[in-house]
């Protein structure tokens, strides 16, 4: 296993860890819970969960993206590497926050992220 993947591992096992204690100590102060109030708690810790996978995917792609020279989709001239910028967005699982390398073309004064 890739030392990138060990500590994503860590960080998701932390997080499934969290939501499993947050269950139980829903469950302990809830006292005869119906399904409703069982679904909705199943569902907001499934959407953390989901989102948590959908970054860890990410971060995988991220890391495994080699170091080569990135060429800009307007002008293809060659663009700088800015280094880690951390970056938000919508998806059908949440908002996700991820960090990632980001690009800038000169010509054309325009950032890029390569995932899209
Ligand atoms: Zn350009």
């Amino acid at each position: 296993m890739k030392k990138s993947q060990a500590r994503l591992k860590a960080e998701y096992m932390a997080e499934a860890e969290e939501l499993f204690d947050e269950l139980m100590a829903w469950d302990e102060s809830t006292a005869e819970p119906d399904m409703a109030q069982i679904e909705e708690i199943v569902l907001r810790l499934r959407k953390r969960i989901g989102k948590r996978m959908a970054e860890t995917v990410l971060a995988q792609q991220e890391s495994g993206q080699p170091v080569e020279r990135i060429r800009c989709p307007e002008c293809e001239k060659e663009m700088e590497n800015k280094g880690q910028k951390e970056s938000d967005f919508e998806t059908r699982v949440g908002n996700l926050k991820i960090e990632r390398s980001h690009y800038y073309c000169p010509r054309c004064r325009r950032g890029f992220f390569p995932l899209g």
